[in-house]
């Protein structure tokens, strides 16, 4: 379908089955989930040199200093996004390489997504219209402020680490809206999940993580 990356699809059924049989055995569960990372070519998602190591469980590089996220982390944020029904808008903070949008995607109507780095946003647009994804729209901007012209969302999910839940998330959330964000510096960070009832905000644990850091301004 893609110029240039026509020879990894044979091997990539095989391995992608691979990848899903071990995030069921580290415990996700949602079928939705599974079947959506089973089918999002992750290997067009990272640079070429890294194709072939594109469906293990790792985090991998994507330029600018930045990591596209180990698909557990993806299938668990994206289990704890859905746990509450499917939503019909989700905010992403951190396009980046476009894989965690493109898995979102396939599971819920509308994914809006954020991001700071302009190469990576590039990137991210050809890929997803190469891919014909028509459901992702992304914004240029830094993402502690959220996109309040599409809000509220019924979900948001960060993938960059902020050292405390930025306020405009948690305004942007909408009644029963469910927040999944990882907090901390470097050193790790706990990813949590944070639900939205009225005024009150009831938080959870959902792992320990370790995230690039949410940067302000765009860079
Ligand atoms: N969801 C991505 C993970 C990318 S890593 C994927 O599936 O590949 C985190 C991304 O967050 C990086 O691209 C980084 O540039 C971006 N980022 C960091 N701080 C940001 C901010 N304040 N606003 C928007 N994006 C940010």
């Amino acid at each position: 379908m893609i110029a240039g990356h026509a020879g990894i699809g044979m091997t990539s059924l095989r391995t992608r089955d691979r990848l899903v049989r071990r995030l069921q055995d580290e415990g996700i569960k949602s079928a939705v989930v599974l079947e959506s990372i089973r089918e999002v070519p992750r290997h067009l998602f990272v640079e070429e040199a890294l194709a072939s190591r594109a469906y293990e469980d790792t985090a991998l590089p994507i330029g600018f200093g930045q990591t596209i996220s180990q698909p557990y982390i993806v299938a668990l944020m994206s289990e704890a996004v859905l746990a509450g029904g499917v939503p019909q808008k989700v905010l992403e903070v951190g396009t980046g390489s476009g894989y965690q949008a493109a898995v979102l995607a396939r599971l819920v109507p509308h994914v809006y997504s954020v991001e700071r780095n302009p190469n990576l946003l590039q990137r991210a647009r050809r890929l997803f219209r190469e891919l014909r994804i028509y459901n992702i729209q992304t914004n240029f901007s830094d993402g502690s402020w959220g996109w309040p012209s599409h809000g509220p969302y019924d979900a948001i999910v960060v993938t960059a680490a902020p050292l405390e839940v930025p306020k405009a998330l948690l305004e942007q959330l909408g009644e029963g809206g469910r927040l999944v964000i990882p907090v901390g510096d470097r050193g790790g960070q706990e990813l949590r999940l944070i639900t939205r009832q009225g005024d009150k905000f009831e938080e959870s644990h959902i792992a320990w993580v370790s995230f690039v850091p949410l940067v302000p301004g765009r860079g």
